[in-house]
């Protein structure tokens, strides 16, 4: 009973790669990896205690304690280095709580580490927080389900600074360039969305109307 959305996340999962998945609530995708033969080792962080018990049951209930290790732990506290995590997934929460927990565990992010993510907001700011950090986002992907647009990507440290334009921290390097069909909807939407704010805003001399107005002229050029 894994959604579309994190069926679409599991596929950026390597065969054999070591993962931490981290908030991972009920331990649903390193379960689902697990059973389908994709990966033999996971680590299941979760911060809450609630989800942390259901999430263990769950991995027990499936006799899967040896492959998938649940841990009530804070973002990538999660694991350490005999754990050999090549692979970190954190998906389904905000962008900048998911910027502070890569913040937070940064020194844990090696070279080799692919590392996936999926925010329900504010991709913007993740996408910054990465290019300021020397993340180079790899791989993008944009999706639809159940009537909700969700944007992953897949980010690697690196030397070199990766610095993103404007426009790719808004829209996605990739996603920019591959415009589908899924991307054009969502930025019709948000283009939509504040031609109506804009009728609201009573003054157009205020900042407010100022900034939106670019926003919808960025918006309006993508859409091109
Ligand atoms: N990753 C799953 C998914 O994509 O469906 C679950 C998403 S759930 C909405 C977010 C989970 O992250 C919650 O269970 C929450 O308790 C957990 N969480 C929030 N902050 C966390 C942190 N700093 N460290 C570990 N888990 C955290």
């Amino acid at each position: 009973h894994l959604s579309l959305r994190l069926k679409e996340v599991a596929s950026f999962v390597p065969q054999g790669a070591r993962l931490a998945d981290i908030g991972s609530d009920h331990a649903f995708l390193p379960v689902f990896l697990v059973t389908d033969k994709r990966i033999d080792f996971a680590v299941a962080g979760e911060v809450v205690k609630g989800p942390y018990e259901i999430a263990k049951a769950h991995v027990a209930a499936q006799a899967l304690q040896n492959q998938i290790q649940v841990r009530l732990a804070n973002g990538l506290a999660a694991f350490s280095k005999k754990d050999e995590i090549d692979t970190i997934v954190i998906a389904g929460m905000g962008g900048v709580l998911i910027t502070q927990i890569l913040e937070a565990g940064l020194e844990k992010i090696n070279a080799q580490m692919r590392v996936i993510l999926q925010a329900n907001n504010h991709e913007d700011t993740l996408r910054e927080w990465l290019s300021r950090h020397g993340f180079e986002i790899i791989s993008e992907k944009i999706v639809e389900d159940a009537d909700k647009i969700y944007e992953m990507m897949v980010a690697k440290k690196t030397d070199q600074k990766q610095e993103l334009s404007v426009d790719e921290i808004k829209f996605g390097p990739r996603l920019k360039k591959e415009k589908s069909a899924i991307f054009i909807k969502k930025w019709q939407k948000e283009y939509q969305t504040r031609q109506y704010i804009l009728s609201q805003l009573p003054n157009p001399t205020m900042p407010k109307y100022q900034a939106v107005k670019e926003e919808v002229q960025q918006i309006k050029e993508i859409l091109k």
